[in-house]
């Protein structure tokens, strides 16, 4: 009982005690002693009970504001638990890894909400099931790994960065990459694990990747160089090192100028800069020289490499070694040039000579026809045979010289090329012709409009007369020659063909024909000296053009000849 309730307690019986006498003895002396005694004692109480109320009242505040003061704390902790944990939750929502627990017994008893996201599967079905009933099929938990692994979990040790496989919720296996800590009661008793899990299968997956195009960049033939903006060397490939024959550590931080061999022309490097320093890429030649001072030539790609912000940062240069080719197509070159030279000493040679040889001939052929005069009255037949030989030789010769002669012309004459339409030509052909064409009763077709080429008239009309001459010489005793020119239209070029019903050419014969002195038939039978084609062939290669022929032994050829379309 507290000290009030006790003082306003004996108040009550002093009073009660008061009254009693008062009414059992009205007025008398007693009673009105007790009476006062009463109201003094009360007074008296009611003053002391008065102090002691005041004195709880103090305690009663300075526990009251304690109290506050301790709510108030709780308050605020409480508000920093529920951020801490709205936090923690937000934090778990917004990450690709997720949490999980275990229990001592290694099955899982929590996963985090991001689990579900990630691998789009309800972790409802894997609470309880512990990692190895979990893994997907792709991995042999009996593996090194997997085995460690387990050892690492009885032994109630933490592990890092364990690796495996999981089925999605497409069925697809996903890389998983987990990190535990063990966790003990206060007792220090294993209540299981709490850890984190991450899918890394993009990360794996381009980390395959790169491995690839870093195993094709090494494999490469051609060199490969990165550097920086400052052209310092950052990367080569090993064909970079096999081309300049330099090692990794001479090159790598170093300005690939090192190569230079100073026959590179300035403009070249002053055109790449021109290209990469306003972001394009750059293609040329570049002469440069090896470790061992050896010059080679290099076809360069040059580009500049941006990041994703789309900042410059690098660049690339692809190169391969032409070297060779270099080399053969200066030596591919060097033999055109020779063969030119000889050709034209060849040509020089045979003009020179047909024409020189024409002038002894012209002697002898004229003293032939002396002698013949003054001594043919006394010739035996064998002497006029004899002298016919030596007549027939000499004329053959200058025949063989005038034709080589115009051989050597094609070509080297020349006058300009100008339009020649090829109906003018062959008219004119026909002109020298018309003897030959009369006696053989020869039926000639041409048709009404050929095209114009651009050309030399004079060697176009030489051509036609050497290939319709033929067409009526070479053609079976008796047979009356029917002789037909025609163009089509190849593409990009006049195709005009000679076609005849004469003898024909065997097939093995066919390219021969062109050579120079090459004669299928025997002179008795047919007059010639083997140059007529040779002519053909010069004149359609120095209008551009090709010449062929196609036949059937004893019925008949067709030579054709294909022009460039003006
Ligand atoms: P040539 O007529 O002076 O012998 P060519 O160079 O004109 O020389 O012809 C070479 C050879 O090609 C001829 O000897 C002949 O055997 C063959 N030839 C040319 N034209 C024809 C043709 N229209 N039909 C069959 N053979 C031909």
């Amino acid at each position: 009982m507290s000290e009030r309730a006790r003082i306003l307690g004996l108040i009550a019986v002093i009073q009660a005690v008061g009254l009693a006498v008062v009414l059992l003895l009205p007025g008398s002396p007693i009673s009105l002693g007790l009476a006062l005694l009463g109201a003094v004692a009360s007074v008296v109480l009611a003053a002391r009970c008065g102090r002691a109320e005041g004195a709880a009242l103090d305690t009663l505040r300075a526990e009251m504001t304690a109290l506050r003061k301790e709510r108030d704390r709780l308050s605020l902790l409480a508000d920093v638990v529920k951020e801490s944990s709205e936090r923690y939750r937000e934090y778990s929502e917004a990450a690709a890894d997720w949490f999980w627990e275990s229990d001592a017994d290694q099955r899982f008893t929590f996963f985090s909400s991001s689990f579900e996201t990630v691998m789009n599967i309800t972790s409802d079905d894997l609470l309880g099931k512990r990692s190895w009933d979990i893994v997907s099929e792709r991995m042999e938990i009996d593996s090194d790994q997997w085995q460690a692994h387990i050892a690492d979990l009885t032994a109630q040790r933490p592990f890092r960065d364990f690796k495996y496989w999981l089925e999605d919720g497409a069925g697809r296996a996903r890389w998983i990459k987990v990190n535990g800590l063990p966790r003990f009661d206060e007792d220090g008793v294993f209540i299981g694990y709490r850890g984190t899990g991450s899918d890394i299968t993009a990360a794996v997956e381009n980390a395959h990747r790169m491995h690839m195009l870093n195993r094709a960049v090494e494999q490469s033939p051609v060199s490969i160089v990165i550097t920086d903006l400052n052209a310092d060397i950052q990367y080569v490939n090993s064909a970079f090192l096999r081309v300049t024959g330099y090692s990794m550590d001479e090159v790598i931080g170093h300005n690939p100028r090192f190569l230079k061999s100073d026959l590179t022309p300035p403009a070249v490097f002053e055109a790449m800069w021109a290209a990469l320093t306003v972001g394009d890429k750059w293609e040329g030649e570049l002469v440069n020289r090896r470790k061992t001072g050896e010059l080679y030539w290099e076809m360069a790609s040059i580009q500049p490499i941006s990041n994703i912000e789309g900042n410059v940062t690098n660049y690339l240069a692809i190169k391969s070694d032409i070297t060779e080719q270099k080399s053969a197509a200066a030596k591919l070159a060097e033999l055109v040039e020779e063969l030119r030279r000889s050709n034209e000493e060849l040509e020089q040679f045979a003009y020179v000579a047909s024409h020189d040889l024409r002038q002894p001939l012209r002697m002898i052929s004229a003293y032939l026809g002396l002698l013949e005069r003054k001594l043919s009255a006394s010739f035996d037949q064998d002497a006029r045979d004899f002298f016919g030989f030596a007549v027939d030789g000499a004329r053959r010769l200058d025949r063989m010289i005038v034709d080589l002669l115009e051989y050597s012309r094609i070509g080297r004459i020349t006058t300009p090329m100008a339009p020649v339409p090829l109906g003018e030509a062959v008219s004119n052909a026909l002109r020298y012709l018309e003897v030959a064409i009369a006696e053989s009763k020869a039926q000639v077709l041409v048709p009404d409009i050929l095209p114009t080429i651009s050309g030399d008239g004079g060697e176009l009309v030489r051509l036609f007369q050497n290939l319709i001459g033929n067409a009526l010489k070479y053609m079976p005793e008796g047979r009356r020659p029917r002789i037909e020119v025609f163009c089509r239209d190849g593409d990009g070029e006049w195709v005009v063909g000679v076609k005849d019903n004469g003898i024909g050419i065997a097939a093995d014969d066919l390219k021969r024909v062109f050579g120079i002195f090459q004669r299928l038939v025997a002179r008795e039978q047919y007059e010639g000296t083997g140059i007529g084609l040779a002519v053909c062939r010069k004149i359609a290669e120095h209008h551009g053009g090709r010449i062929w022929v196609e036949s059937e032994c004893g019925l008949g050829s067709t030579f054709l000849i294909a022009f460039p379309k003006v």
